[in-house]
């Protein structure tokens, strides 16, 4: 077994933001926040301030609903082929800006510009599946269910949906539902994570040159206040939801017992299960991306690698050296792999899980806690924590930072039951040349998605995504057909026009 390695380091301190301005969108104008800053935010990668997100208000939020609920009548009654007219502009928008706007993304939260572009991508695509709602919307129909009576079904859009958003992916998470809403005919009260409001901020610009009526689309900034003030408003039909599971419990308690629809994807604690016919090699690779890509702080992110059998040997070793490999820098430096965590708080935190982690029985084959940055970034290096106790309450506690935990199992069923045991149900895979196995994994693993050879199997904007248990609340999934389904409601009509069509009445 190695000893403890140490990870490079690149200081490079450089911002690309222009504006330190945090204000609200509402009713197609840009209006100051009311309400008293609350939070300081800072590049991560630099420490540099980048400004202040005011708390959010209950006025605040109540002028942005107003607004939208004033602008749903004309667009709810625009023609779907008119209203998509705007997401086909909004995508060519992103694309010119796409630079810009992954500069500003890795600014404000500490990914790598590939990986901001990569986010950017996603996003966009649930853009463009978006624009094909005068598809998507269809309802259905069936003449003569009874003599002369014909029978419809159509999709109508709610009302105003809230949008509420984590800081881990700045643009592709709002992208995940407020194209489908505005497609469908609703209208939009986006209220962004508050430590990375500057990438929503400038998302609302881009939607604003595209020429879409005003009050359509909204934004408020802020925290709590502002998320409790969408969730009692009597006037928000719908809210989708994505962060941390205790809030997101909160959320859809809160906004299901006021009669609202209610969306909200939790947190997780991904599993990859790695068996001895794995390829050494791109397996190593695979996991460790996943594992230290956009610092660990992804959704889908693995967490724990189980190795079966004689996967022991080899794989400890193996991503220990990946790990200690990477360059961990200013995520504007093209040549980064891993950016720093959003802030030093949680820089912090995951300090001290490692830490626990190393008092519970662990080893930290390579421990981050020693990366020395320099400067005010809050950098956490790459970490492998070797044997961590089944019993462990870390084995359940999303770290939400660079740490990969490495447990043994002595077959796949183990290795299945540990995934099982787990509160959370996002994402799992497992690494193998074996077709038998893995697709008994794919059929029987309780998690929402599921990868094969595949280290984040985030799922393209034509399918459904969320994950089960502890990690989504709700019916209706993100993206794709589940987000038509979401923001419409059905109605049934049942026709008859007697003297044409009817013998009997
Ligand atoms: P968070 O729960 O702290 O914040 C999410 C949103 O809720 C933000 O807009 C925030 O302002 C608001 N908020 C925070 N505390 C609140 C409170 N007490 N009451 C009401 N609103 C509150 O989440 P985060 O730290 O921004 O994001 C990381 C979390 O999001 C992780 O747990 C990650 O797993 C999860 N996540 C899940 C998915 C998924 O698809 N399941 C995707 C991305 C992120």
């Amino acid at each position: 077994m190695p000893g403890v390695r140490r990870v490079r380091y690149i200081e490079l301190p450089m911002t690309t933001l222009t504006t330190t301005e945090i204000r609200n969108f509402i009713g197609g104008r840009w209006v100051p926040p009311t309400s008293d800053g609350a939070l300081e935010l800072a590049n991560p990668a630099t420490g540099e301030p980048l400004g202040r997100t005011p708390a959010g208000s209950a006025a605040e939020v109540d002028a942005a609903v107003q607004s939208a609920h004033a602008a749903f009548p004309a667009w709810r009654a625009m023609p779907a082929a008119d209203r998509v007219q705007f997401l086909f502009k909004l995508k060519a928008l992103l694309e010119e800006h796409l630079d810009e706007l992954a500069a500003l993304i890795t600014t404000e939260n500490g990914k790598t510009l590939g990986e901001s572009k990569g986010e950017l991508r996603r996003g966009i695509e649930n853009v463009e599946v978006a624009c094909g709602i005068p598809v998507l919307m269809h309802g259905y129909s069936l003449e003569d269910v009874a003599p002369g009576i014909d029978e419809i079904m159509v999709r109508q859009p709610l009302g105003v949906c809230a949008v509420i958003t984590p800081f881990n992916f700045p643009l592709m998470i709002p992208l995940w539902f407020l194209p489908y809403a505005i497609a469908t005919g609703n209208t939009v009260v986006l209220k962004p994570s508050d430590r990375v409001p500057f990438s929503a901020g400038r998302l609302v610009e881009l939607i604003h040159q595209t020429g879409l009526p005003a009050g359509v689309v909204n934004l408020v900034n802020g925290g709590r206040n502002a998320v409790d003030a969408l969730l009692d408003h009597a006037l928000v039909r719908a809210v989708s939801f994505v962060g941390s599971t205790p809030v997101a419990k909160h959320v859809y308690a809160r906004g299901s017992a006021s009669g609202k629809r209610v969306q909200c994807q939790g947190g997780a604690k991904n599993h990859v299960v790695v068996l001895p016919d794995a390829d050494q090699e791109t397996t190593t690779k695979i996991i460790a991306d996943s594992a230290f890509g956009c610092a660990g702080q992804r959704c889908l992110a693995v967490s724990v690698t189980v190795t079966v059998g004689e996967a022991k040997d080899w794989f400890p070793e193996s991503i220990s050296s990946a790990a200690s490999g990477l360059k961990v820098g200013n995520g504007l430096d093209p040549s980064t792999q891993m950016g720093p965590v959003i802030t030093r708080a949680s820089r912090e935190r995951v300090h001290s899980l490692i830490g626990q982690g190393a008092d519970q029985g662990a080893r930290a084959i390579v421990d981050g806690r020693d990366f020395q940055a320099g400067g005010e970034g809050s950098f956490v290096g790459p970490t492998v924590l070797d044997g961590l106790p089944a019993a462990s309450p870390l084995m359940e506690t999303e770290i939400f930072g660079p740490v990969l935990s490495v447990v043994h199992a002595a077959s796949v069923d183990e290795a299945m039951a540990m995934i099982d045991h787990s509160p959370y149900g996002n994402a799992s895979s497992i690494f193998t040349s074996s077709g038998a196995a893995a697709r008994k994994f794919r059929n029987l693993v309780s998690t929402g998605n599921v990868g094969i050879n595949i280290g984040v199997p985030a799922p393209m904007a034509y399918f459904p995504f969320s994950g089960w248990k502890g990690s989504f609340f709700g019916v209706m999934h993100a993206q794709g057909r589940d987000a038509v389904e979401f923001f419409t409601d059905k109605k049934v009509i049942v026709e008859r026009w007697p003297r044409e069509w009817s013998r009997k009445f």
